[in-house]
């Protein structure tokens, strides 16, 4: 073990501290490598990945794990580390998660929990891996993340998959659950007849129907009934299907939910997100699996750091006119003598900042900062603990009181620059 344990510990430095970059760079070595690593792997791989974590519990006591085994044999696993567990503080108003991904020679499906931070970038709050799909699977999983996040997520996205469904029914009892659209529409092109999509624009206008969150229930229903039979779509059960249950996933129906359209992001970034990919390799030993789902999570946190981002009555009809399509909508904005302004188009609602109709009015009325109660938390660029980016930290690779000193120094630095940077503007 202390041979096994020494080769990977060399290899998860190695790829820890030189960066995802790098680890990606030395293909050869990395390779030969490799496969001397999986010949010691064997059979005690999942043995080893316990080990690991147990190893880095010590070290870090808010790393979260779960493990269930039947017959000797991994069957769950879960997963979440401190910056995982900060960011579903923040961030956990609405959790994605699906498990398409068959990810190693176990054949267990991998499935992340993922939601979107202030930057509306994807965020990861935790890993799965499980050996069946069932309801039992779903909820020991379940649960297994609520010991890590206590706080239920309002919206709850997923694929059309019966068991989740059930599962997340019976465990996430205070979470809406909705469908994720991007993995509706996915299905489109194996379900309608390719010439169709090809020769009209059927693609176009199903995508237009679906993703527009102004759209009534009324003029959904119409447009979409208009559209069937004006191509002879009739006979298309799939078309017929998604239409019965259109209130579980049609942007139209949940713009009345908060946030809604966190949503609509949480689907796209979720969806397109090469994140997953790099854990599809059904060769991979779970420690190689792990290996890789580190590096990843290296790699989208690392960008999030980069990343810099900028939240009586009076009554205004604001006009605005779409340049591209020249069409005029109308907004009142309502400015009460409390300071609290509200749109009809409810875009703070639904987004969490303020649309463009309520700057027209602080324009006009030269207010030049934007009341606090607008800035949601959510969104502020300084939520997160900078502690959290020291990778050292997060893995507990060094752990003496120099380096916890050093960490600190770093963080208070931090603090301080921006601190200095945001009075001076
Ligand atoms: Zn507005």
């Amino acid at each position: 073990m202390n041979n096994i344990g020494s080769v990977t510990a060399y290899r998860l430095r190695a790829c820890l501290n030189g960066g995802y970059d790098q680890v990606r760079g030395t293909a050869v070595d990395y390779k030969n490598h490799q496969r001397d690593v999986n010949v010691c792997i064997g059979e005690r791989d999942a043995q080893m990945l316990i080990y690991r974590f147990s190893k880095r519990k010590l070290n870090d006591p808010e790393f979260c794990f779960h493990y269930k085994t039947e017959q000797d044999e991994l069957v769950g696993l879960f997963w979440a580390d401190e910056t995982s567990r900060c960011n579903f503080r923040e961030f956990g108003d609405v959790l994605a998660f699906d498990a398409t991904y068959r990810t190693n020679r176990y054949n267990m499906v991998s499935v992340p929990f993922t939601g979107v931070d202030h930057h509306n970038k994807c965020v990861t709050f935790g890993g799965g891996l499980l050996k069946h799909e069932t309801i039992d699977s779903y909820e020991w999983l379940l649960k297994a993340f609520l010991t890590a996040h206590p706080n239920q997520p309002q919206l709850v996205l997923t694929d059309q998959d019966p068991t989740m469904k059930e599962a997340i029914t019976n465990v996430l009892t205070e979470s809406t659950h909705r469908l994720c659209m991007w993995h509706v529409m996915k299905k489109l092109p194996k379900k309608v007849c390719g010439e169709l999509l090809k020769n009209t624009d059927l693609r176009k206008r199903i995508h237009k129907l679906v993703w527009d969150v102004l759209l009534t229930k009324e003029k959904f229903e119409s447009r979409w009934q208009y559209l069937i039979s004006e191509l002879n779509l009739e006979e298309n059960t799939w078309l017929a299907d998604k239409f019965k249950i259109r209130d579980r996933w049609v942007s139209g129906y949940i713009s009345h939910l908060p946030i809604c359209c966190l949503m609509k992001t949480t689907s796209r970034t979720e969806s397109s997100n090469a994140f997953f990919r790099v854990f599809t390799d059904p060769d991979h030993t779970l420690v190689q699996f792990m290996l890789n789902f580190e590096s990843a999570m290296d790699k989208q946190r690392h960008e999030h750091h980069v990343v810099t981002s900028d939240d009586v009555a009076e009554v205004y009809e604001i006009q605005d006119a779409n340049m591209k399509t020249k069409v005029v909508s109308r907004h009142q904005v309502v400015l009460n003598r409390d300071g609290n302004i509200v749109c009809s188009c409810n875009h703070f609602g639904r987004h969490g900042w303020l649309c463009r109709h309520i700057f027209c009015v602080f324009n006009n009325k030269r207010i030049e900062e934007i009341p606090e109660t607008y800035i949601k938390r959510r969104w502020r660029r300084d939520i997160l603990p900078t502690h959290l980016l020291d990778k050292r930290h997060r893995y507990g690779m060094q752990n003496d009181e120099t380096s916890k000193m050093c960490s600190q120094v770093i963080s208070d630095v931090d603090v301080i620059v921006r601190y200095k940077s945001s009075n001076d503007n």
